[in-house]
């Protein structure tokens, strides 16, 4: 049975002060913390903070996004062995404000899939289409791409661990949310292609979230369907009391 899996991406909200609040207000109220994995996802300013905070809790803490090499001369990158060092679990790759406003290709996507796994950080790895692919019936091959070019060359250990966020662009700080039928209808299609290139044992434990606008109103109805397994959320994640409920809303048979 694949563990449910809330991320909270913050984007980039929050002073320092209001990061700690958060945290202080969600690291021991976690719902059901063997049920659900709670994650959250802040600006690598104040990671090492949020870490230190949430250590004796069952919250963990991951980065938005990281370079794929190790050191080097890349002003203002952050790299996966300096995440490590703050401590963070989790780390966000391919989300597509990146991909359409930072120039992240798939490429880069896969290479810093290899250095998260490298570096012991779990890597969340998101794709999605534009309203524009949807409506042209392209949804399963552009996500279908994005997908395998993004797993290519990971080990079945690693490919286990990985977590997908299945996220379309058009629902995405929108209030548009995929109906939760269609959401798990490519978060399937996506399940099925992995289990074409890599076998059905690894299809059936990987998790694939949803991703855009979630909010704790729709939470449950998402995680009802078969192969969500989560959610990456965005603007219902920066308050705690918000955040807390889609907690609640992904614990199973809720
Ligand atoms: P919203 O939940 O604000 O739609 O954002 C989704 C998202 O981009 C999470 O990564």
């Amino acid at each position: 049975m694949r563990k449910p899996i809330i991320a909270a991406n913050w984007k980039m909200y929050k002073t320092f002060e209001e990061a700690k609040d958060f945290i202080k207000a969600v690291r021991y109220n976690i719902p059901d913390f063997d049920a659900v994995e709670a994650v959250v996802c802040a600006s690598p300013v104040f990671l090492r903070k949020l870490v230190s905070k949430s250590k004796e809790s069952h919250l963990r803490i991951g980065a938005q996004n990281m370079h794929f090499e190790d050191q080097g001369a890349f002003t203002g990158e952050v790299s996966p062995v300096q995440l490590k060092d703050l401590g963070v679990d989790y780390v966000i790759i391919g989300h597509s404000e990146r991909r359409e406003m930072f120039n992240e290709t798939d490429e880069t996507v896969n290479k810093k899939m290899h250095a998260a796994f490298k570096h012991g950080i779990l890597p969340i790895m998101c794709c999605g289409e534009t309203l524009a692919q949807r409506e042209a019936g392209e949804t399963f091959s552009w996500v279908e791409g994005q997908v395998l070019a993004g797993l290519a060359g990971l080990s079945t250990e690693q490919l286990q661990e990985t977590v997908i966020a299945y996220e379309p662009i058009w629902a995405i700080g929108t209030g548009k949310t995929a109906t939760a039928a269609d959401a798990n209808e490519v978060c399937g299609h996506i399940r099925g292609v992995i289990a074409k290139e890599y076998g059905q044992e690894i299809a059936d434990v990987i998790r694939i979230q949803y991703g855009g606008s979630v909010k704790p109103d729709n939470i449950v109805e998402l995680m009802s369907e078969e192969h969500i397994d989560g959610a990456l959320v965005g603007g219902a994640s920066l308050v705690a009391e918000s955040y807390l409920a889609l907690l609640a809303g992904a614990v199973p048979n809720a």
